[in-house]
């Protein structure tokens, strides 16, 4: 019997080359090719009589071949097949290039439906090639006389094959498909059954039934997603976690030792990291704050309790620029206890140790000596970047795992990190981003966490002037540069690209390199930076910043996260149009990180309207939420959500910022997740997307 698991060269229809073209895109099974939804239509449901046809109409007629015949144009290297066709009113021309086999097809006396567009440009009304079929008695029309869906193909398979394929698959493997959606759910909702859905979706007697159709998928999507991540959340809370016992008196030391205070805002989320992981129950939570807000001393308070303990704390980091320097800060911060932190990353392994002074020095160390040394739990914290995933790494007792910019990593990555513990435990894990994450993502994408906002910037912050500079005002950009360089502080210049390319006016870093050197700063020390360059020479370039031995860094978006360099106080973005308004924020977050004014600076290539009006919103916003909302509405949620959905259902028509049917299905997932024993339906389909998500 045909399941939606059937490989589809079992269709009638499909040989080899079309089981490979298929492949191309993707389909393999019956399931993959009926979920595979067309993007548009063409609206050919306007059946229409010969002599009502006017120019320019989009229109389908039925009627009689009188004549058919190809020929070869002038130039001889096109062939024309031309046709007429009469029904009761009148008759009507067609003509098609290029298709020679059509005389193979339709023959003098058949009766074919034809659907386009007309066109007078020549002597009288016409057809420009259309869609054609025959029409028969008893078989539904695909490719004309009513909405005929459209799909992305690529090249080599064409709309029409394609189509007949879908209807054979649908018409075979339809029946056997099952619902899974609660039945009082469906009801409530006025949702499609998915038998119905999947038909109306592809052959949509009116656009009615389609958006049906549309709404039905929607709502599965979100449900789907939600429950998963409520799922996770349940398993997590049957698992047994570290108990953690705070140490007052190294709480107070380490405050002590801090040149500021910290802000309300990261007392509290201290606290609420602090409440979880004295339960027994793993914390799963997210720590969101604004960029510069000060995360970083908040996760290593969290640290020092773990360690103090006797378990080991986990950092991993998207790059080894962050890597590092969390690495410097956490020695830093700990200098003064007695906690020995270590950095493994795939070009260096390095470690604390306390100076009889009482302050630390990092000293290299062999890869093999420092896997020991935290297999055997003499080292207790660990930063590193990916390198921590890595088979050779065994924890003595890993008690926390600290994701930070955790949007660059997938849920996967983070299970990984969990499973490192191997005393039977499930670690506690928190995450830290800088990406403000919008409610309606909350519920969705990052529904498996509970989150923590810093909301507060520390005070004495200045606000960094933002600006859109026209070209005419890019010398005095530069005299404004080479002032503050004057004054001892630094500049970012980003740009998009690595490689100069052909895009009119779009600059790259090697070119801008060259020019700003040779042209504007000769006298100024530049660093540039990209996703090319070999680690350790990025390291080299970066720490050449860090302690200013280059005035200027230009760099690609690498630079994005997390990188903390106080003395910069300009950032310079060329063809800032090119960005997401969160990423530009992320941008700007590098500078304003100490008490100087800084100034960010967009120097935009070329703009629409539409570009104009986001960058001036993001010149007077300065709140990275409603920065990210905007980006949600404007540009989808791409930018925000990164790598994590990898490791998750994929939303394929759904939309992460369509806020009524989020909330919608997030209240169903909630009341379905608590009773979950009497939907087994549901229970065995979120089972399958766990099952298909970790075997990825
Ligand atoms: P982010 O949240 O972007 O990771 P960091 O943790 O890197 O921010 O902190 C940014 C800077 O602010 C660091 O130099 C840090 O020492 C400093 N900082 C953190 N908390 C405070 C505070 N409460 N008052 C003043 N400065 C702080
Ligand atoms: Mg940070």
């Amino acid at each position: 019997m045909t399941s939606l698991d059937t490989p589809v060269e079992s269709l009638r229809g499909v040989a080899t080359t079309i089981k490979k073209k298929l492949k191309n895109i993707g389909i393999e099974t019956y399931g993959d090719l009926i979920f595979y939804f067309p993007y548009r239509f063409d609206d050919f449901s306007d059946v229409m009589l010969i002599k009502d046809v006017r120019p320019s109409n989009r229109v389908t007629v039925r009627g009689k071949i009188q004549l058919i015949h190809s020929r070869r144009a002038r130039n001889r290297r096109m062939v024309i097949t031309e046709a007429l066709i009469t029904d009761e009113s009148g008759t009507i021309k067609a003509i098609w290039f290029n298709q020679p086999y059509l005389l193979k097809t339709l023959a003098v006396g058949e009766y074919v439906s034809l659907a386009g567009k007309t066109n007078d440009n020549f002597f009288d009304l016409q057809f420009l090639n259309p869609a054609y079929e025959k029409v028969r008695d008893g078989i539904d029309q695909l490719h004309t006389g009513r909405l005929v869906p459209v799909y992305h193909l690529g090249e080599s398979l064409s709309q029409r094959q394609f189509r007949t394929l879908m209807k054979n698959a649908l018409d075979t493997a339809l029946s056997s498909i099952k619902e899974w959606l609660p039945p009082n759910m469906m009801e409530r909702e006025h949702i499609l059954t998915l038998q119905s859905a999947l038909m109306y979706i592809h052959f949509p007697e009116h656009k009615e039934e389609f958006e049906q159709a549309v709404y039905r998928f929607k709502f599965e999507e979100l449900f789907s997603l939600q429950m998963f991540n409520r799922m996770l959340r349940n398993e997590l809370h049957h698992m047994s976690a570290p108990k953690i016992i705070l140490d007052q008196e190294k709480r107070r030391l380490f405050l002590e030792s801090l040149s500021f205070r910290l802000t309300e805002a990261q007392k509290r989320v201290e606290n609420e990291i602090l409440d979880d992981i004295q339960k027994q129950v793993p914390m799963n939570r997210l720590m969101e704050g604004d960029v510069g807000s000060g995360k970083t001393v908040v996760a290593a308070l969290a640290a020092l309790s773990v360690v103090s303990s006797g378990y080991q704390v986990g950092c991993m980091t998207p790059t080894e620029i962050l890597a590092k320097q969390h690495y410097r800060t956490l020695c830093q911060l700990f200098s003064i206890l007695d906690v020995r932190v270590c950095l493994i990353t795939r070009s260096t392994c390095s470690i604390s140790i306390r100076t009889s002074g009482g302050g630390t020095n990092q000293e290299e160390i062999p890869k093999k000596q420092l896997l020991l040394k935290i297999a055997d739990g003499s080292v207790d914290i660990i930063v590193g970047t990916h390198a921590l995933l890595e088979e050779g790494i065994q924890f003595h007792s890993l008690g926390l795992a600290i994701i930070d910019e955790q949007h660059r990593f997938g849920v996967k990555q983070r299970q990984q990190l969990r499973m490192k513990n191997n005393w039977g435990l499930m670690p506690h894990l928190l995450s830290m981003t800088a990406t403000p994450i919008p409610r309606t993502l909350a519920l969705t994408v990052y529904g498996d966490l509970d989150i923590s906002l810093i909301d507060t910037l520390p005070v004495g912050r200045k606000k960094i002037i933002t600006k859109i500079v026209p070209t005419r005002y890019r010398e005095w950009t530069y005299d404004f540069i080479r002032k503050q360089v004057k004054a001892k502080r630094q500049v970012f210049i980003i740009c998009a690209l690595i490689d100069p390319s052909d895009v009119l006016g779009v600059r790259s870093v090697k070119e801008e390199y060259e020019r700003l050197k040779k042209d504007i700063f000769p006298d100024l020390r530049i660093g540039m930076l990209h996703g090319k360059l070999k680690t350790n020479e990025k390291e080299q370039v970066m720490g050449d910043f860090l302690t200013r031995k280059s005035d200027i860094l230009i760099s690609t978006s690498v630079i994005e996260v997390g990188v903390d360099v106080p003395n910069a106080t300009v950032m310079l973005i060329e063809g800032a149009e090119r960005f997401g308004l969160a990423q530009l924020h992320q941008f700007r977050g590098r500078v304003g990180r100490s008490s100087y004014q800084s100034y960010c600076f967009l120097l935009p290539t070329e703009q629409s309207q539409e570009e104009k009006e986001r960058l001036k919103a993001f010149v007077t916003c300065n709140n990275g939420f409603d920065l990210a909302e905007k980006d949600l509405a404007l540009r989808g949620s791409g930018d925000i959500i990164g790598q994590r959905q990898s490791g998750m259902p994929s939303l394929k028509i759904a939309n992460l910022a369509d806020r009524v049917l989020i909330k919608k299905t997030h209240e169903w997932a909630e009341k379905i997740v608590g009773d979950i024993e009497k939907y087994p339906e549901v229970l065995k389909k979120i089972g399958e997307l766990q099952k298909n998500v970790h075997l990825e």
